[in-house]
Parts: structure tokens; sequence; C-alpha cells
């Protein structure tokens, strides 16, 4: 009997994850259809863009009765590496849903190449030019190919190439014994934390997003895949526009600039020197060390 059971035991965390994984399909599903967002804005014409790349004008925006984003400002230059950086509960991924447009700022405008995200751009559209990296964006059963190249089925074997380098995968590839064609296992079992990120963020690039979002991809990785990662940032803003939730040291050292985000407005922004005092203390178990 202790052979079944301890199997039963085993599919316990499965089941939760996908529990977890259908509730947020639903969310998605319960999300505003294309007609419902694709409303002109009254103010969209008041906003008026300066130079290319993404603007955030005073931006508001509540999912019940609290303000979560009480007028957040930004601009960011288009490629390059932003890092958004906070205290938990700022608001930070509140401002990714809306840059992926789950959901409408209640006031305010963001803006690309001087456009409005919400009003100048079918949903469609728009979401051609945003690649979302979620908290946890899980791999699937299946192998190396299909994780990389599920958002864009018909990317060209050069395409898979390109992103797998840029990710830095490539020695993984040649490692894997049917190389892409490698079965990855459940939840990418096989591959390390660090391995997995990166697919998920060779994932996202298949389609040539403008615009990538990347929510704390650093937080859980050990030093060496940190670099490794960050590495691989500094790379994939040279093509992108790339802005990335992060708390560690070296991954905002490595940030073009930093925009920092406390009660849902930006308390500071610029380079890691400019906005040190206004970063949220490390935790401990992440210290920066005795340099
Ligand atoms: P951060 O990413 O900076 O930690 P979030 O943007 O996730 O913060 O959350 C900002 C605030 O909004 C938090 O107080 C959080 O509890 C709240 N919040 C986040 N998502 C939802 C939601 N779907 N419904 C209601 N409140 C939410
Ligand atoms: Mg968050």
């Amino acid at each position: 009997l202790a052979v079944p059971m301890s199997s039963l035991f085993d599919i316990g965390p499965a089941i939760q994850t996908g529990i977890a994984a259908m509730q947020r399909l639903q969310e998605v599903v319960d999300l505003p259809t294309e007609e419902d967002s694709a409303r002109p804005r009254p103010d969209a014409q008041a906003f008026v863009s300066v130079g290319s790349g993404l603007a955030l004008r005073d931006v508001r925006f509540r999912y019940t009765d609290r303000e979560i984003l009480t007028g957040v400002s930004f601009q960011v230059p288009r490629h390059g590496f932003t890092a958004v950086a906070g205290p938990s509960g700022a608001g930070k991924t509140t401002i990714f849903n809306l840059l992926a447009r789950f959901y409408d700022p209640a006031d305010g405008v963001i803006a690309f190449d001087g456009k409005d995200a919400h009003s100048d751009h079918t949903l469609e559209e728009w979401r051609t030019r945003i690649g979302l990296v979620e908290q946890s964006s899980p791999l699937m059963y299946g192998t190396l190919r299909d994780n990389i190249s599920y958002a864009a089925p018909d990317a060209d074997e050069e395409r898979l190439h390109a992103v797998i380098e840029m990710t830095g995968l490539t020695d993984l590839v040649r490692r894997l014994p049917d190389g892409l064609d490698t079965m990855v296992g459940e939840h990418g079992s096989t591959l390390s934390g660090g391995e997995q990120q990166r697919v998920a963020i060779a994932r996202s690039l298949v389609a040539r997003p403008e615009i990538l979002l990347l929510d704390e991809p650093t937080s859980h990785l050990d030093a060496v895949n940190e670099q490794l990662l960050t590495r691989t940032l500094r790379r994939i803003s040279t093509e992108h526009t790339l802005l990335v939730i992060a708390h560690r040291f070296s991954t905002l050292r490595a940030a073009d600039r930093i925009i920092v985000l406390a009660d849902g407005k930006v308390a500071a922004c610029g380079s890691y020197e400019e906005v040190r005092d206004h970063l949220p203390p490390v935790p401990a178990d992440l210290g920066q060390g005795c340099a």
C-alpha cells in the first residue's frame, strides 16, 4: 500500500497547481472583451507624446474601492533595460497588468511611440507588441521546442535559434540528448530553475514583442543563475524595450534606469546611485554581502 499512497501524496502539488491555473484561466476568461476595451477614451487626445518609447501619464487604477495606482507617470526609452522596484504591494504587477491590457486605467494614459495603448490599438494588435512573463510562468509537458514556440507556432528554425542564443540556452540545447526535441517533463522538471526561467523568456521573445515585461524573473534564482539571467537581460534590451520588476542588487545594478514605486506612485527614478535611498531594504537572506 505504501507505493500507491506515496504517489497519491506526490500528485497533491500537481492538483494544487492545476486548480491555481484554472482560476487564472477563469480570470482571463472574465476579462473584458475586445469590443468593451477598444472603446475610445475621451482624454486620449490630450496626450502629446515626447519622443519614442513607452510613456505613462498620471495613470490611476483601482481593483475595488481602494486606489492602487494614485497617479503614475514615467517614460521608458525605446530599447534599453528599465527596472521597476519597490516594496511588496506597491503596485508593480498592477502596472504590468495595465500594460498587458488585462485592465484599463481609470484615468491617465499609457502610450507607446505616441499612440494610446488602450484607444489607438485593438487589443489583438497591442498584444502582439507585448511579451509578458508573469511571476510564475510554468513550463508545460512537452519538448523544449513545444515550450519555446508555443506562442508563435509558425516561427522558423532561424528565429528559434536566435532566441535560444539570446537567452543563453545554446549550451543546454547542445547538451540535451535530443536537442530542442527533448521532453522537458511536467512543469519543466528536468530543467533547473534558471533554465526554466530562460525558457519562459525565450517563449515570450519568439513572437518579437517590442515591449518585454518580466515580473520578478530573478527572485528565486541563486547568484550564478541571477548573473546569467542578468547578462541575458542586457542582450535582450539591445533589441527590445525591456521592463523588469526586480529587487536583487545585481539585477538593479545592471539596469539602465530604475523606477521606484511606493504607495501607488513613483517615488524616484534614475540610476542605481540616484534611487538607492528610496529602495526598500534588502531582505536579510538576499544580503548584498560585504564588498
Ligand atoms: P506588487 O507587485 O508591487 O507587489 P501588486 O500590483 O500585485 O503589488 O498589488 C498592489 C495592491 O493591489 C496590493 O495591495 C494588492 O493586494 C492589490 N491587488 C492586486 N491584485 C488585485 C486584484 N486582482 N484584486 C484586488 N486587489 C488586488
Ligand atoms: Mg508583484
